[in-house]
């Protein structure tokens, strides 16, 4: 039957009626129904995935797993009636929900760190097991939970039926614990870079503003020291080295002493390193010992390395230790353009913006190259002095020691007003659903909010609640991944369909 004048006139009277209508609304209770409705088909699946090793390691081993969890993930969210892909390169799953411009995005990641040692952990770190009121294992909090509550929280969306003001875009990638990011490229390649929009891969409240990160190798080239034969430290670039140690050459009696009154004459601040020499047949060992603290805030550890390099420094003729010399050269920068600063003020880079404390610089770790020496930055800097700049001081403050610079990681700061729509309206739902009135953060980390413009990091993680991400033990409580559901679902409703949530009545 073909639709006559009177099927017409009744369908102008229906969209008359729903322009009559007033505006959708959500409230609480809603939103929490269609997440309960949800929540066993989620964990079902966050167990399914925590199962699937996709780890990311050097030389990509598990490059396969990463694609099966992609598939699994796209295949899910067919199932749950969203149009999903792979990206060309099978590194990156898009699942969109609508179409049209101004697209708002999401940004998990699949890939996960290794489990570390298998024996401290109380349950199997790919296991997946569902006990105490927890989902376990790696990638459960970071960032497995997260995919699986945006990916239901669109759903969700989508089964209400509301009208989309914008589509919403969820980008799965799956190599961003190395820091690498590189297969982002296929979502700029396809045109596929939302508007705005958050990472789901940290912690609530919102966090609107991140300090650049870069990591450089300093490299000191040249002949080997006569006096000065080893100088090592550090552990890992994103640590504040615990301990270092060097040997040294020549007369045994003669250079104890000349440490023994190095050590007593030393001026290390008001928290030095503490330093054992020990005599062997060829010459003295030196260790110094400081205290381990994130790379992120140097200022809470006691730099072993530098502390140590400052003291050789301040021997140096006594030692024997040549200045021309690669190690030599090595000393003399980390002790004059380093010290013991951590906000990096003498190398030109310490820089402040509202919200932020200084600038930090962290040297890492310090490793033998050939006759040479290899010192690792790791420095974070307030917006507002950018990674081409930093680069540019350090070349030129490297420059009288003839030493190189690499760079092997850098990001630029985040800035995103904290008084956009953006920021205000994820912050307002946050504080509805949980009650807590924190306001945005700025920070030192980084997060993967970094990848694209206007994006900030909201969630998953709760103040308080346990933050495991890459500890033992990793596990996300099925009430947390409830409460996340429930928060980025009514973020979605009203961000792109125009839908705010009440109160329950
Ligand atoms: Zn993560």
């Amino acid at each position: 039957m073909s639709c006559k004048s009177w099927c017409k006139s009744a369908l102008a009277a229906a969209l008359l009626l729903l322009a009559a209508a007033p505006a959708w609304a959500l409230d609480r209770a809603a939103i929490d129904a269609a997440v309960a409705a949800r929540l066993a088909d989620a964990v079902a699946d966050l167990r399914a995935w925590v199962r699937i090793p996709s780890i990311t390691a050097e030389g990509d081993p598990h490059r396969a797993d990463k694609t099966a969890l992609l598939r699994a993930v796209v295949a899910r969210a067919k199932a749950l009636g969203l149009p999903a892909r792979l990206l060309p390169g099978e590194q990156v799953a898009v699942v969109e929900l609508g179409r049209g411009g101004h697209a708002l995005g999401i940004l998990v990641h699949a890939d996960v760190v290794p489990a570390g040692d298998a024996a401290r952990w109380t349950h199997a770190p790919f296991g997946g097991e569902l006990a105490d009121g927890a989902v376990w294992g790696r990638g459960s909090q970071d960032d497995k939970g997260p995919l699986v509550a945006s990916l239901y929280a669109m759903a969700a969306l989508n089964d209400a039926g509301l009208p989309l003001t914008r589509p919403v875009r969820l980008i799965v990638g799956s190599s961003e614990e190395n820091m690498d990011w590189r297969d982002l490229d296929a979502v700029r390649q396809a045109g596929l870079v939302p508007a705005e929009g958050w990472t789901a891969d940290a912690a609530f409240p919102v966090i609107y503003a991140e300090k650049s990160y870069l990591d450089v190798a300093l490299l000191f080239d040249g002949p080997a020291d006569p006096a000065l034969r080893a100088f090592t430290g550090g552990t890992a670039v994103n640590a504040v080295p615990e301990s270092a140690a060097a040997s040294l050459a020549g007369d045994p009696k003669a250079l104890g002493a000349a440490l023994q009154a190095a050590i007593a004459a030393y001026d290390g601040g008001p928290q030095p390193a503490t330093f054992t020499v020990t005599r062997n047949p060829g010459g003295v060992a030196i260790t110094a010992r400081g205290k381990a603290a994130h790379g992120a805030r140097p200022q809470a550890g006691i730099n072993a390395v530098t502390h140590l390099a400052r003291l050789l420094y301040g021997a140096r003729t006594a030692l024997g230790i040549d200045a021309a010399s690669a190690p030599g050269r090595t000393v003399a920068f980390i002790a004059e353009r380093l010290g013991i600063e951590t906000d990096g003020a003498t190398l030109g880079l310490r820089h402040t913006a509202p919200g932020f404390e200084p600038s930090t610089v962290n040297l890492g770790l310090l490793v033998p190259v050939g006759s040479g020496l290899r010192a690792q930055l790791n420095v974070r800097v307030p917006p507002g002095l950018d990674l081409a700049a930093q680069q540019a001081r350090l070349t030129e403050a490297l420059l009288p020691y003839q030493g190189r610079l690499a760079v092997v990681e850098g990001k630029e700061a985040l800035w995103v007003d904290p008084d956009s729509p953006l920021v205000r309206t994820l912050l307002g739902i946050y504080r509805q659903f949980t009650g807590d009135q924190a306001e945005p953060l700025a920070i030192g980390g980084t997060t993967y909010a970094k990848a694209f413009p206007n994006f900030v990091a909201f969630g998953m993680g709760f103040p308080g609640g346990p933050m495991l991400a890459h500890a033992e033990n990793e596990h996300l409580r099925v009430d947390d991944l409830r409460r996340g559901m429930s928060i980025y679902l009514a973020a979605l409703a009203q961000l792109a369909a125009g839908v705010p949530v009440a109160p329950s009545p």
